[in-house]
């Protein structure tokens, strides 16, 4: 890799000044950690569970155990962690579709969810099956203009509309909004069960998990979920989503992910069960080194001249960081140097496509070896203004690292 002097003199730079920070970081995955391990002791997980299913999937021990794992890392009463979640975005469509009915109203907190969710959701045309298909209302209260929730507005609808649920995003996804942190989560659940008792809190944790010591279950909310090929998932999941909250939500999810009558009895693991625990073991450290490779990007970023969000001394509630660049032919750019950083398909150029789901162009960077996991390094960016590009994930700090330089090698050139 040609990465050119001053930009490496750069990087050392940064990571000088990311030394405290970078301890912080290690910390909180010490603490996760211990979180995950005991939960491992206390459901005893033993060489049968890796064991799969096939068929049906009754009787899968391996399934079921780490169900109970992951409700007791999550601090709630049950979950569901499945293959045959597509992705992050078929668990949160099965959550919604278990906390609502026909005629009732979902509240979305801070501002529109992210681009796959407004398509079940159905904002935009109404597609079969959507919740709008089904009758089910949304609203949503906009971010204040400094791009956090806006509480007397949420208060406001909250009392007047008494939704069944409301949706709260802790990432901030392609948004340019700030991503909630779990201080601030605490206070959205507080508010919305001081005003509205009845509604149900659902959290969209896609990126958050253990970016902090506590999770959007352990501070008020009733139902989260996410995907396995983002941070729970360590890396080693194949595919995968989980939701996790109270029983009896996980219950009416687990219909809507098989079908009534077979609930979370059915649904064979196939073999994935070793890699599911092992991710999840994992998960806090993988996490981690995501958490770093994002702050120096960050650092980098400020010290070549680009705007971040948020910045490289800014503690974390995901692992998205997202770089203003400014131009289209910037985004490709950078995007063609992480992909070509990377261990897998680094031989091929990315260019920006329409992608089912999302409402703009997309141009997408993952020499993944998972298709498309974004715990592994991977730079997306919807070529819209203002032409930022949004930077995730790295299994391992020294390649997230070089992943970032290779990216900042292209974009540099321009200006010399
Ligand atoms: C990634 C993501 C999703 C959707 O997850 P997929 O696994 O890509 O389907 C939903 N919400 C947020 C905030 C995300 O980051």
């Amino acid at each position: 890799m040609n990465i050119k002097d001053n930009l490496l003199k750069i990087a050392e730079k940064a990571e000088k000044e990311l030394n405290e920070i970078f301890m912080d970081i290690d910390n909180t995955a010490f603490f996760n950690t211990s979180k995950v391990l005991s939960a491992f002791k206390t459901h005893r997980v033993t060489d049968a569970h890796f064991a799969g299913t096939t068929g049906y999937g009754y009787n899968d021990m391996g399934r079921d155990t780490l169900d109970k794992v992951y409700a007791a890392v999550f601090a709630a009463e049950a979950a569901l962690v499945r293959t045959g979640f597509v992705s992050g975005t078929h668990a949160i469509a099965a959550a919604l579709f278990a906390i609502l009915n026909p005629g009732d109203t979902l509240l979305s907190l801070v501002g529109m969810p992210y681009d796959t969710i407004q398509t079940v959701i159905g904002v935009s045309g109404n597609e079969h099956g959507s919740l709008k298909h089904y009758g089910i209302n949304f609203d949503f209260v906009d971010i204040d203009s400094s791009g956090r929730a806006d509480l007397a507005e949420i208060k406001a609808k909250l009392s007047k509309l008494r939704p069944a649920a409301v949706l709260i995003q802790r990432s901030k996804g392609y948004s340019s909004r700030e991503t909630l942190n779990i201080a601030e989560i605490e206070s959205l659940c507080e508010l919305v069960k001081k005003i509205s008792p009845n509604t149900v809190v659902f959290v969209d944790n896609c990126y958050g998990e253990f970016t902090e010591e506590r999770e959007p279950t352990e501070v008020g909310a009733d139902i989260m979920a996410g995907s396995l090929i983002k941070n729970p998932g360590g890396g080693l999941a194949t595919t995968g989503g989980y939701i996790v909250g109270k029983e009896e939500l996980i219950t009416k999810a687990g219909s809507r992910l098989t079908a009534p009558g077979i609930g979370a009895e059915g649904g064979a693991s196939l073999g994935q069960n070793r890699l599911f625990y092992q991710g999840f073991f994992m998960a806090p450290h993988t996490t981690a080194q995501a958490l770093k490779t994002a702050h120096l990007a960050a650092a980098i970023a400020e010290k070549t001249g680009f705007k971040t969000h948020p910045g490289s001394q800014s503690k974390r509630s995901d692992i998205i960081q997202c770089i203003e660049l400014g131009a289209p032919d910037k985004i490709i750019k950078f995007c063609k140097g992480i992909q070509s950083g990377s261990p897998v398909d680094s031989f091929i150029s990315p260019v920006p496509y329409l992608m089912p789901g999302y409402e703009d162009e997309v141009i997408m960077a993952a020499g993944t070896f998972i298709q498309g996991a974004s715990i592994e390094l991977s730079a997306d960016a919807p070529m819209r203004e203002p032409y930022s590009v949004f930077l995730q994930g790295a299994l391992t700090y020294e390649a997230g690292k070089l992943g970032i330089l290779n990216a900042f090698n292209e974009i540099l050139e321009d200006e010399e």
